[in-house]
Formats: structure tokens, sequence, C-alpha cells
């Protein structure tokens, strides 16, 4: 089988042309890269994300100006190319029709017309630049590949369809070109635009390379790899050479923003080995993710996901009685309220509410879903607070590993704390303001000698 990489680059990358250009550089580095998926340039999204939820009239403005500033700065430094200032220009005008349109009545579907402009834009800027760099590039709009159901802000794939065009469409290309298309955007079955969540362009690109039948998916962000936690958060992190789909999978979920929770289901599915690494400095190597890593620590990473929501629901009838849990779950359901973490007592459950939707912030429980739970049992909802998860191996099974964790907490306050559902995690809620704290400290008793 022909080696066939497809590689991402994230909103820094793509940031201005310097960035860009080390993007170039790294695709020229490697002569299996056949499909490109990029992010909209960095901060963009952002800005598309405000626009959509509705502003006055002289913030649209200012944003537009913002938003065209973006792009012809990097255009500046490139050959004239009448062609791609128009494609551009064109989509700022529908910018602004669209931030109009959400400013009288805002909606899902409106956000993921808007919010798809970034990459829509990024990717005839990039195309233009690896062609003055002398890749042979053309731009696909993946919209004609990538197909979704209608749940704006959060579509789900679907992945036969999406494998049907990604033949004809994109493999034909392959034979000379590299294909530069966007990450984060698909369409449904009316051709609307939908997204697939904040931070989706990792997961685009993980199903664009299931779809094409890649030997590997590279993912080049802004670090070297995927650390024992985020740098950011703890500097003392070290960075992973190796580590296995189930182990990343979990940092992934549990809000290692490096990787969007769910980029390595294609890449499992197809046993796919995917590579991190860093697009300003790819000779400082990265992480690769495989089915199965060479060494499986006990204590492999920690992550933070913040903006969580827990609900607490609180009845008597629940002591010693069945059912309780069936009618909250059927209340839940019928509101289309995904659950993330549960912990029951006697007489009471929390659970966290799951979100990656395209317009983030933390999740509200719908009212009519808070009023039904009312008539059942006391609902009290918490916000500002995080989730901090530790990935490891065989934790549960042992002996002296909750002692050592825990041991590195005694000055915290932690709530709902789940350990033994799985092999691979312990997690327990913080709040906002002592999550990175807790991080660190936790950081230093397990990874750092
Ligand atoms: P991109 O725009 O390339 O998709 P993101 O900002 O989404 O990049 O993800 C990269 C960031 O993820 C890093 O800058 C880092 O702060 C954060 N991060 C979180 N957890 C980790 C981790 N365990 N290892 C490395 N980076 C992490
Ligand atoms: N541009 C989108 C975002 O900022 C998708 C991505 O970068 O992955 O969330
Ligand atoms: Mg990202």
């Amino acid at each position: 089988m022909n080696a066939l990489n497809v590689a991402k680059f994230g909103g820094t990358s793509v940031a201005d042309y310097t960035a860009m250009s080390n993007c170039a550089a790294v695709i020229k580095g490697n002569l299996s890269t056949r499909l490109v998926v990029i992010s909209a340039c960095s901060g963009v999204t952002n800005l598309l994300v405000e626009l959509a939820n509705g502003v006055a009239n002289d913030r649209q403005q200012e944003v537009l100006t913002k938003l065209h500033d973006i792009h012809f700065s990097i255009l500046k430094q490139l050959p004239e190319a009448p062609a791609v200032a128009s494609g551009v220009n064109a989509i700022l005008d529908e910018v602004a029709t669209l931030s109009a349109a959400a400013e009288t009545s805002p909606s899902d579907k409106i956000t993921d017309a808007l919010v798809a402009c970034g990459e829509l834009m990024s990717t005839h800027i990039f195309t233009h630049l690896l062609n003055d760099k002398g890749i042979n590039a053309v731009r696909a709009d993946v919209r004609d590949v990538l197909k979704t159901d209608n749940v704006f802000g959060k579509a789900t794939p679907d992945l036969i369809e999406t494998a049907h065009h990604a033949e004809t469409v994109l493999t034909p290309l392959f034979e000379d070109k590299v294909v530069v298309t966007q990450g984060f955007i698909g369409s449904d079955t009316q051709g609307n635009t939908t997204t697939l969540g904040r931070g989706g362009s990792d997961y685009s690109a993980a199903l664009l390379a299931e779809a094409v039948k890649a030997t590997s998916l590279e993912i080049w962000t802004d670090v070297p790899g995927i650390y024992s936690t985020d740098p950011r958060v703890a500097p003392a992190a070290s960075p992973i050479d190796e580590i296995s789909f189930s182990e990343a999978s979990e940092m992934a979920n549990f809000g290692a923003k490096i990787l969007h929770p769910a980029t390595l289901i294609p890449a499992m599915r197809q046993d796919i080995p995917v590579f991190v690494g860093s697009s300003k400095a790819p000779e400082q190597g990265g992480t690769w993710i495989r089915h199965q890593a060479e060494k499986s620590p006990l204590f492999r990473a920690l992550a933070l996901r913040c903006n969580q929501t827990m609900v607490t629901l609180t009845s008597l009838n629940m002591f010693h009685a069945y059912g309780f849990l069936a009618e909250v779950f059927n209340i839940l359901a019928k509101h289309k309220v995904s659950v993330d973490l549960i912990t029951t007592s006697e007489v009471s459950v929390s659970l966290t509410l799951d979100q990656t939707n395209t317009k983030g912030g933390a999740p509200k429980l719908p009212e009519a879903a808070e009023q039904e739970l009312a008539a059942l049992c006391k609902v009290t909802v918490e916000q500002d607070m995080c989730l901090v998860a530790l990935i490891g191996n065989h934790m549960s099974e042992s002996k002296g590993a909750a002692a050592k964790i825990f041991s590195a907490l005694e000055d915290y306050n932690l709530r709902m704390i789940c350990y033994g559902a799985s092999n691979h995690n312990l997690c327990f809620l913080t709040s906002t303001s002592e999550s990175k704290e807790v991080v660190r400290a936790l950081h230093k008793e397990l990874f750092e000698d």
C-alpha cells in the first residue's frame, strides 16, 4: 500500500504569513502528504462566534475590519492573485450579510454558516501560499465531502456518504496535487453548512484520513507533542514520545485541548497512527499515538476541562426505591441533555452536563427539563467548576495509588470524585479558581521527581 498522509494545521499554525510558511516547509518535508486540513487563522473563529451571537452594527463593522486585516495582511506578502482576493472578499461580504441577520434573529444555523467563513477564507490564502512556495496545491470545499446530520453546532458525520464523496472528489486529485481543505465544517443533506463543535478541525482531519484510507495522520499545532499536562498550566510538564489510542482518547475526552475529544475515534477504527507536533519546530519531534504504546505507566497525564455544570438531584423517595434514576434519565433524554459524569448516594445523584458545541461556554440545563425534574426531586445547579482528570493504567487495581493521589490534594476541596469505573482515569470537580493549582500540585506529586 502506498503511503498517504493527512496533515492538519491548527489556528496558530496558520495565524500569519510566517506561520503559514512554516507549514509549507512541513508539507514539503513529507512527500506522502496529499491532503492538508486547516483551521481558520488564529482568533478568527472567536470573532465570528461573537458576530453570530448578535452584536450592534458598530461592533459588526469593527469585527469586519479586523477580519479583513487578518487575511489581507497575509495576502499582501504574496504575489497578487485577483481570484484569491475576490474569493476572500466574497466570503467577507457573506460574513457582513450573516452578521446583520444574526443581530435580528440569531440561530444555530446562522452561527454555523458564519463561523465556517474562517476556514473558507484561510484555505483560499493557504493554497495560494503553497503554490507560491512551489507546491502544486488545489483548494477543495470540504462541504462537498464531509456530510453530516443537521444538528448545527455539533453535527454528526455520515461516514458512508463522506467516504463516497472523498473517493470521488478528493482521491483523483492526489495523483499530482496536494489538496487543501477546511477543518471543522461540513454540510447536511440539504447543503446547509454545519460544524463539528469548537476545536473540530482535528476531528475533521481524522474523519478525512479515514475516508481517503490514509496511512498516517499528522496534527500540527503550537506545542511539540502531547505533554503530561497542558504546559501552559504546569510549565514542568514533560513531553510524551508515544501513547496508546485509549490513553490519548481519555485525555482528549477529559479536556486536553490538544485534541478534539472525538479525534481518535476514526483513527482507532482504521488503526491509523497519529503524530502530534509543532509546525514551528518540527525538528523537536512530537508524540506518536498508536494502537499500543511500548510503555503503559501507572500515571500518564492530567487533563483539565473548565466550564462544567453540575446538577444535583435530591429526593428522599430515592431511598431504597427503584425506578428513580430511570425517571431522571428519561427526562434528560427527552430534552436531549447528554450526561458526562455521574455519582450517586442513597438520596441524591450528581451529574455533569456534556457540551462541546460551537457556541461553547458552560452547558445549561434546559428550563423545561429543570421543571420536570423539580416535580420529582430537589434540583441544584452549580457552575464555575472545572473537571480534573488523571489518566493512567490500572490505577484502580494498584495498591497505594489512591493514597498517593489524594495526599497531594489534601488542601483542596474536591467534588464528585469518579474512580474505578474505568481502569484509565480518576476524575473530580474543583472550583475554577483552584483548578490550575490543583493540577500543578498533582503534577508535582505524580510526574516530577
Ligand atoms: P490548534 O489551534 O493547533 O488546534 P489548540 O490550541 O487547540 O491548537 O491546542 C494546542 C494547545 O493545547 C496547546 O497550546 C496547549 O496549551 C494545550 N494543551 C492542553 N493539554 C495539553 C497537553 N497535555 N499537551 C500539550 N498541549 C496541551
Ligand atoms: N476554527 C475552529 C475553532 O477555533 C476549529 C478548529 O480550529 O479546530 O474552534
Ligand atoms: Mg485545536
